[in-house]
């Protein structure tokens, strides 16, 4: 049995075309354009590209990008102030500071320095808190872009048990709450899921993953799901991103699981793409909310 592959990056473009329409409607509407805020301190390689996918993202929806680039020796301090400019500038609407920072930065102090209404990413304890509610402003993007995967492919979580390997702020633990609530933005098919939540610390790993009907890695280690690990029939969404000197690789061993589940995200092209598109929707939705 060979997998089906859940395109991630087809996808993405379909919920840009989307987006784009949804920017010229606002925009005629109340003559603002979105504009979203990038912070970048220092030269890491990586949070290059991703600035500058960000920056094309805003261009092709018909939105507004600034981005700071600010030296690697930035004091904390200095960040703060900046980061407070943005909050007080009206004609800024979401904002977002690259992580990570330099170690001479405490990255929570930065991020809880971001006012909630322009906190796109919903990294800030009162974005937090809300979506745990089920009562989200934003939500967080690669978990929304999980779910709009498994919403696109029509897979239903509802009742299943859902294994998720990682629990950071920014991917494990958010889509773990988003998974669990009643009810999501795209029905209550992408919610209601039983989640298992693993870590480093997780007794017999292999053994909660093959239970599990859906299986989502973020776990930061090249290939670290095995075939072994995997139901057969089961649902795979690799949100890893690991450069290798084969080039980028998930956090699933793609060749061999893809034999065993029943769907499987590729990377590059899985969950990727649809993180940024929907740090594109949260700038939206970031404009519609100050534009009263
Ligand atoms: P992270 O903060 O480093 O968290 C990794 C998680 O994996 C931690 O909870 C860790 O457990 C767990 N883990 C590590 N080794 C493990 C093991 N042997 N068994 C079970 N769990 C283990 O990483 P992250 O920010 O969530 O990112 C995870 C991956 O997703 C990275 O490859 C990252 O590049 C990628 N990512 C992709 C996107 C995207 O747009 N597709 C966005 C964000 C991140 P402990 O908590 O016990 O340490």
């Amino acid at each position: 049995m060979t997998a089906k592959r859940l395109d991630g990056k087809q996808l993405a473009a379909r919920l840009a075309v989307e987006l784009a329409a949804d920017v010229e409607e606002f925009t005629t509407a109340t003559k603002v354009v979105p504009t979203l805020a990038a912070v970048l301190v220092g030269e890491d390689p990586a949070s290059q590209v991703y600035v500058r996918h960000k920056e094309r993202a805003c261009k092709k929806a018909a939105m507004a990008s600034r981005l700071d680039r600010l030296a690697k020796e930035t004091t904390e301090s200095e960040l703060l102030t900046r980061v407070d400019q943005l909050n007080q500038d009206p004609q800024v609407h979401g904002i977002l500071v690259q992580l990570p920072l330099p170690g001479q930065i405490d990255e929570t102090r930065i991020l809880d320095a971001i006012v909630p209404a322009k906190d796109v990413d919903a990294f800030h304890p009162e974005n937090v808190g809300l979506l745990s509610q089920g009562r989200p402003r934003f939500l967080p993007c690669t978990p929304h872009g999980v779910q709009q995967i498994l919403h696109h492919y029509d897979i239903n979580i509802s009742g299943k048990h859902v294994v998720v390997v990682g629990r950071s702020e920014i991917v494990g633990k958010p889509l773990s709450l988003m998974l669990v609530q009643r009810d999501s933005s795209m029905g209550p098919e992408r919610a209601n899921a039983t989640v298992t939540i693993c870590h480093s610390r997780t007794n017999d790993l292999a053994s909660l993953t093959r239970q599990a009907d859906v299986v989502v890695a973020a776990i930061g280690k090249p290939r670290f799901i095995t075939a072994g690990m995997i139901r057969p029939g089961a649902t795979v969404i690799d949100v890893g991103i690991n450069r290798t000197d084969a080039g980028l690789v998930g956090d699933v061993d793609f060749e061999a699981v893809q034999e065993v589940a029943g769907a499987i995200t590729p990377v590059p092209g899985g969950v990727g793409p649809l993180t940024i598109a929907m740090l594109m929707r949260n700038t939206l939705i970031a404009a519609r909310l100050q534009s009263g």
